[in-house]
């Protein structure tokens, strides 16, 4: 999978669940059962990008890695 164009993500890198706060990386998201679920949390209405699209943003916004694509959970 990749980075989807469109609403809600538009392309960015970096998509956050606002449900769990955690943030996937779409250029490494693993599709596996119960990984990243990328389109779950779109279809559910929880993904969020963030502006600037990087991960130390995502950080200050207070979402912590997912373990599958960025690993390195700091929670
Ligand atoms: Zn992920």
């Amino acid at each position: 999978m990749a980075r989807r164009q469109g609403s809600p993500t538009f392309g960015h890198r970096y998509v956050g669940n606002k449900n769990n706060m955690e943030v996937h990386d779409l250029d490494n998201e693993k599709t596996g059962q119960n990984q990243c679920q990328i389109d779950e949390i779109i279809r559910a209405g929880n993904a969020v990008i963030f502006t600037p699209d990087t991960l130390s943003q995502a950080h200050s916004e207070g979402y912590d890695n997912c373990a599958y694509c960025l690993g390195s959970s700091t929670r």
